[in-house]
């Protein structure tokens, strides 16, 4: 195993130092009390002979093995699910919210300043929502909790209220600037003309530079990236330089290249948490590191996320991780100027079903280009195919929960409790239509490829 550190811009005594607090913090928690008993780092051999931490580790410690300071003192749990539907349970103290939502307003003062409204779509469930809000609080801005996957914000009010209040910045996954995008070109709105969003801070998942390229340029907006996690909390974000810079001075991050080869997990100790740290954590999460210095001046180390090792594909004897799929994937759909895409991985090769918007690029050279050597199909989809507007505009609009109903008066006449809380919106005819149509040709594909899929099978029929 080779460990390779990635070297703060704070002298060594003053990292051994925040390492040794580190270790002491976290041998408050039941996962840490024995495996570190005794343990004391003055030097880096120190630091060499402590344990990595797994994601398997952590779940196993249960509900409460990583908190290490009281209840008394949490202000916010945390869980991630992994893919296995475990959980790995994360406490959080005030101030441990407060270190990550001032690094970020400290690196990014142009963006999160008095005056600015952000639009926060990150889910309520997840630690991003909350320090966006928190920065808000602290002097950065205006924000709005408008969370997605949540009905009483669905895509289209998400979208109005960007519009009606004059958002500055969306604040969300990566997904959301593209779903807005087609809603807002549904209703004749242009994203980079008709709103007011110059700053696009996206993160939870891969944001390779195509999508960023196609996103900045849609939105005509800087696209950030934030990078981190429920277990670590803030990680890093990007430069104007589109450089991702790690956070030094709230965690400690080395890269292991594991013995099987190639990959190189990111590992972390957290600096800056006081009610969950973590000591030598691998994240799981496969980063290349950038060499030299950054042309923006940064002197902390740069890294580009890959994405979960345990998410890589094995395709025609390449490994592929969703960084490069949703890249080439992007790229393609840009040569059709279109956003939208969708990537079915099948035994033999990757289909890229893109909604085709006219572009006259060619997307099968840029696959090709960035995937040299896997086999990979193009299936060029009517608009509305994969992304169906219309669909996402009918959510159905949710209402304060009532249990009485006056009748006498104009408006809804309910007779049960969920009626008062839910009502569908009734589709149009043509709606209805349309709606049946793209269900009818997306089923038909899917016994085309399901039928393939069969036949392909050795012994299949
Ligand atoms: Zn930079």
């Amino acid at each position: 195993m080779q460990v390779l550190p990635l070297l703060p811009t704070v002298a060594d005594a003053d990292l051994l130092g925040a390492l040794d607090a580190t270790l002491v913090r976290a041998r408050g928690s039941a996962l840490y009390r024995d495996r570190l008993a005794g343990m004391r780092i003055g030097t880096f051999d120190d630091w060499a002979r402590v344990p990595i931490t797994s994601r398997g580790e952590l779940r196993a410690a249960g509900l409460h093995g990583l908190r290490a300071v009281p209840l008394e003192r949490v202000c916010h749990y945390g869980e991630s699910s992994g893919t296995t539907g475990a959980t790995n349970a994360i406490w959080l103290t005030a101030a441990d919210l407060e270190r990550s939502a001032d690094a970020i307003r400290a690196r990014h003062a142009d963006v999160f300043g008095p005056g600015r409204i952000v639009l926060n779509r990150f889910p309520f469930m997840a630690a991003p929502a909350h320090l966006m809000q928190l920065i808000a609080q602290r002097g950065g801005g205006v924000a709005i909790p408008g969370g997605n996957i949540n009905w009483d914000v669905p895509f289209p009010r998400a979208l109005e209220l960007a519009h009606r209040t004059g958002a500055h910045v969306l604040a969300s996954m990566p997904l959301e600037p593209v779903v807005l995008g087609e809603i807002a070109r549904a209703r004749n709105l242009d994203p980079a003309t008709d709103l007011a969003v110059d700053t696009l801070f996206l993160g939870g998942s891969p944001l390779p530079p195509a999508m960023q390229r196609r996103l900045a340029k849609t939105w005509r907006a800087r696209v950030i990236e934030l990078y981190g996690s429920t277990e670590t909390m803030l990680l890093g974000t990007s430069c104007e330089a589109g450089t991702l810079h790690l956070e030094t001075s709230l965690a400690y991050c080395e890269v292991v290249e594991t013995e099987s080869g190639g990959d190189a997990h990111l590992i972390v100790t957290t600096i800056g948490i006081e009610g969950s740290p973590l000591v030598r954590f691998d994240t799981g999460d496969v980063v290349r590191l950038l060499g030299g210095p950054c042309r923006c001046g940064d002197r902390r180390p740069g890294i580009v996320v890959l994405g979960r090792a345990a998410e890589a594909l094995e395709l025609a004897g390449r490994r592929l991780y969703p960084y490069e799929v949703v890249d080439a994937a992007a790229a393609a759909a840009d040569a059709l100027d279109s956003s939208v895409f969708f990537v079915v991985v099948l035994a033999d090769r990757l289909l890229v079903r893109i909604e085709d918007a006219g572009g006259g690029g060619d997307p099968a050279a840029a696959l090709a280009g960035r995937l040299g050597g896997v086999p990979c199909e193009v299936e060029r989809v009517a608009p509305g195919m994969l992304l169906d507007v219309e669909m996402l505009s009918r959510s159905p609009h949710v209402y304060k929960p009532i249990v009485v109903s006056d009748w006498r008066t104009p408006g809804r006449r309910l007779l049960t409790v969920v009626e008062g809380m839910i009502e569908w919106p009734r589709p149009t005819l043509s709606e209805g239509r349309r709606w049946l149509s793209r269900t009818l040709r997306t089923a038909r594909r899917r016994r085309q490829l399901s039928r393939e899929a069969r036949l392909a099978r050795p012994g299949g029929d």
